[in-house]
């Protein structure tokens, strides 16, 4: 191939959020990028049966350039009484409409590897199908990233999951041990006890957090506008910050770690907390030991004290780790410049490797964290567009 033109200008590796906005921009501006995989698959998939969003409704919508495919849109479309909280149903069958209204070229398979060749990108698609693109923008989202402490990584599959693991909140039996204290660990106890299995939520944190409990400042009108951001991403003062990432670019790595660590901390949205009511709630402990006998997972506190449970969850996030999207070939993970997993990307959410960009969470460590957000759909896609512009025309 080196050479001749390339198949295609742009492989959009992913059709969530990320994905779908992206495709959107670009093609307002003229430009065609045929986007990868089944629309949605990781909120379809993966997300436990019955969650419902933690962002706000204004900050859940996926941007196209001319705010025309809202989620108020899509509910008007198709007949659905917008609710307070966006339901996952909604929302998955939102990002399938959204696809749909843009008119981008979909291709539902996986992208199975991606190599650089010369000054393009070579792709080999699930089935063995292959393809050269001029530039490969990677909204691969977070699914890869699960983090499994080493403590729970012998159990198996039976024995213990993860949260993002897909929708199994149905038999893991009656006794079940949640580990972690952020929203999916307290949503999925929230829904296991719902179901009527006796849970336990287990928490380094000395007592759990809830964000958003100060409600009467989000209704001061003007005054609410100068604490928080649009975005509603982070305390007072940090919201703000957050909505301006060409700036937090320019911040030191330890500011941005900091506001950013600040901004998505393990904490619950509050409306879970009369929904926990069965719920066994331990702080401040670790889990010291961790051992399968027979169906029974035993752990061990570091108080000493022990429980037998019947499946262990685990509610413990995920850490951006760039090397574990199996997709890119080593070598191309080698010429990426990273801190720690992250790709370092400058404007246009461009890595080191010219043509290659990262959209959503691994982007989040050089613009901050309105990037592991749908809300940061809008400054991703215009970055990208602007980019891209420049570089097509
Ligand atoms: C439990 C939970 C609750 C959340 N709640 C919210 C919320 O309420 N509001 C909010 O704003 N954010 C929320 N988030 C964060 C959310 O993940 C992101 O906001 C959003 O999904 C980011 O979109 P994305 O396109 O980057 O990633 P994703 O939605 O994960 O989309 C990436 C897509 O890429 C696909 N993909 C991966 N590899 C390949 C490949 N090789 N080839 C083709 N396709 C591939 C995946 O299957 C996936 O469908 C939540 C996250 C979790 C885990």
């Amino acid at each position: 191939m080196a050479g001749s033109s390339p198949d295609i200008d742009i492989a959009i590796i992913g059709a969530g959020p990320y994905g779908l906005s992206a495709a959107a921009h670009l093609r307002e501006a003229g430009i065609e990028a045929r986007i990868f995989g089944k629309p949605m698959e990781f909120w379809a998939d993966k997300m436990p049966a019955g969650m419902l969003l933690r962002s706000p409704r204004p900050a859940s919508t996926i941007s196209d350039p001319r705010s025309k495919f809202t989620l108020e849109a899509y509910e008007s479309a198709n007949n659905i009484t917008p609710a307070q909280r966006t339901s996952l149903e909604t929302f998955v069958g939102y990002g399938k409409w959204f696809v749909q209204q843009i008119g981008s070229e979909l291709d539902q398979r996986n992208i199975g590897t991606v190599k650089k060749e010369n000054s393009t990108f070579k792709l080999v698609l699930e089935d063995g199908a292959q393809l050269t693109a001029r530039c490969v923008v990677v909204a691969a989202g977070v699914g890869n990233f699960r983090r499994t402490p080493a403590t729970y990584a012998k159990l198996s599959e039976k024995a213990c999951s993860h949260c993002y693991d897909g929708r199994k909140l149905v038999g893991l039996g009656k006794r079940v041990a949640i580990i972690g204290a952020g929203q999916s660990a307290l949503e999925c106890a929230a829904l296991l006890g719902e179901a009527g299995a006796e849970v336990e939520v287990i928490a380094r944190i000395p007592m759990l957090r809830w964000i958003g409990m100060h409600p009467k400042l989000h209704r001061l009108g003007p005054i609410s506008k100068m604490l928080y951001s649009k975005h509603d991403i982070g305390p007072i003062g940090i919201s703000r910050l957050v909505a301006y990432p060409n700036m937090l670019y320019h911040f030191p790595l330890g500011w941005r770690d900091r506001i950013r660590t600040r901004a998505v901390r393990s904490a619950g949205a509050p409306w879970l907390i009369p929904r926990l009511g069965n719920a066994k709630i331990t702080t401040g402990r670790n889990i010291v030991s961790v051992t399968e006998i027979g169906d029974e997972v035993k752990l061990v506190l570091d108080d000493g004290s022990e429980r037998r449970v019947d499946h262990v969850l685990l509610g413990t996030g995920y850490s951006v780790d760039i090397t574990k999207y199996r997709f890119l070939a080593t070598d191309l993970i080698q010429a990426i410049e990273q801190f720690n997993g992250y790709p370092k990307v400058r404007r246009g959410l461009l890595s080191s490797v010219p043509g290659l960009h990262f959209l959503g969470a691994p982007a989040a460590r050089s613009f901050g964290p309105l990037l592991n957000f749908v809300t940061g759909t809008e400054f991703a896609s215009n970055e990208l567009v602007s980019n891209l512009s420049r570089k097509l025309n």
